[in-house]
């Protein structure tokens, strides 16, 4: 069951309040009355995600840091987009903003048609637990769970029945089919990274969210990894955002975004190696030495 077929049962009366019952609970998020279908005048509902002027400030006074300055970016569904720039740039918030795991202070964020940054609570949390999905650059599997029980633990928390023909072919695509009864000790950092991606993409969610997935990896695991995310936008029309230190990485993407000092400086498609590093030079970060995209 979707969203959309969630049934409505306004409980307040307050009309800028919609509570929908979906799976026996309750999700309650604001809609703007000027914009009550939720979508921004002029976006395509076919974004996958979607920042809007977005800001955010970490401190106050002297010590404010303005991590991210009216930033304004959409992704579509099916592109696999890198972003770049210097450390303390902003990169990250911007993940975590994207993923509603920071709330903004000024401008809206959408995920697949939803804006998340009226969302409570607890209807976020559910929003991203079926929606988005994350790998870290540290793996985040269970040390006692088996690959195949970390892949699924996400879906049998949300007590979403796993369907076993997708992750069969998920796993047989990512070359971790016999793998599945390890646990992460007996996988190499490679495996483990591809263990994370299997169990971000499972039930096709909106948004994958990864931050540097190849930072703690060898170049061989890397590019493994690299061309995983890859397949997944090529092959499942899955959407991936990833931040990364290395152009040769992020040209594996379709487009890079340069960030500094909380602004979008460049946003560059069909990358190459070239323009990449100027870009960054241009942000005032030189491109990484190491490459994992061979
Ligand atoms: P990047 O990922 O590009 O290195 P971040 O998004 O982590 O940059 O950080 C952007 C800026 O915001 C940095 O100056 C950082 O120190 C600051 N910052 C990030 N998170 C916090 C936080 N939780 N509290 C205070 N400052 C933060
Ligand atoms: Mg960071």
């Amino acid at each position: 069951m979707t969203y959309a077929t969630a049934v409505e049962r306004p409980v307040r009366p307050n009309p800028c309040i919609r509570t929908f019952w979906h799976m026996g609970q309750r999700l309650s998020f604001r809609t703007s009355p000027s914009r009550p279908s939720g979508r921004l005048p002029g976006s395509t509902s076919s974004a996958a995600a979607e920042l809007r002027g977005v800001s955010k400030t970490f401190g106050a006074g002297d010590q404010a840091v303005r991590a991210l300055r009216d930033v304004t970016i959409g992704f579509a569904p099916g592109v696999f987009t890198a972003i770049m720039g210097p450390s303390g740039s902003g990169k990250s918030t911007l993940l975590n903003v994207l993923a509603g795991l920071d709330r903004v202070d000024a401008g809206e964020v959408f995920i697949g048609g939803t804006e998340i940054t009226g969302l409570e609570d607890r209807g976020l949390t559910l929003l991203r637990r079926r929606r988005l999905g994350f790998v870290f650059q540290s793996f985040n599997l269970m040390p006692a769970l088996t690959a195949r029980e970390n892949i699924v633990l996400p879906s049998e928390l949300d007590r979403r029945r796993v369907d076993q023909d997708e992750l069969a072919s998920l796993v047989h695509s990512l070359g971790i089919a016999d793998r599945l009864h390890h646990r992460p000790s007996e996988l190499s950092g490679g495996q483990q990274q591809r263990v994370a991606i299997a169990r971000a993409l499972l039930g096709r969610p909106d948004l994958v969210v990864c931050d540097e997935p190849t930072g703690a990896l060898d170049s061989t695991s890397g590019a493994e990894v690299l061309s995983a995310l890859r397949a997944a936008c090529d092959e499942r029309r899955q959407t991936v955002v990833m931040v990364t230190h290395d152009a040769a990485a992020a040209c594996r993407a379709d487009r890079v975004l340069v960030l500094r000092d909380g602004r979008l400086v460049e946003e560059i498609d069909a990358p190459t190696l070239d323009r990449v590093t100027t870009a960054l030079n241009d942000a005032g970060t030189p491109a990484a030495a190491g490459s994992v995209a061979s």
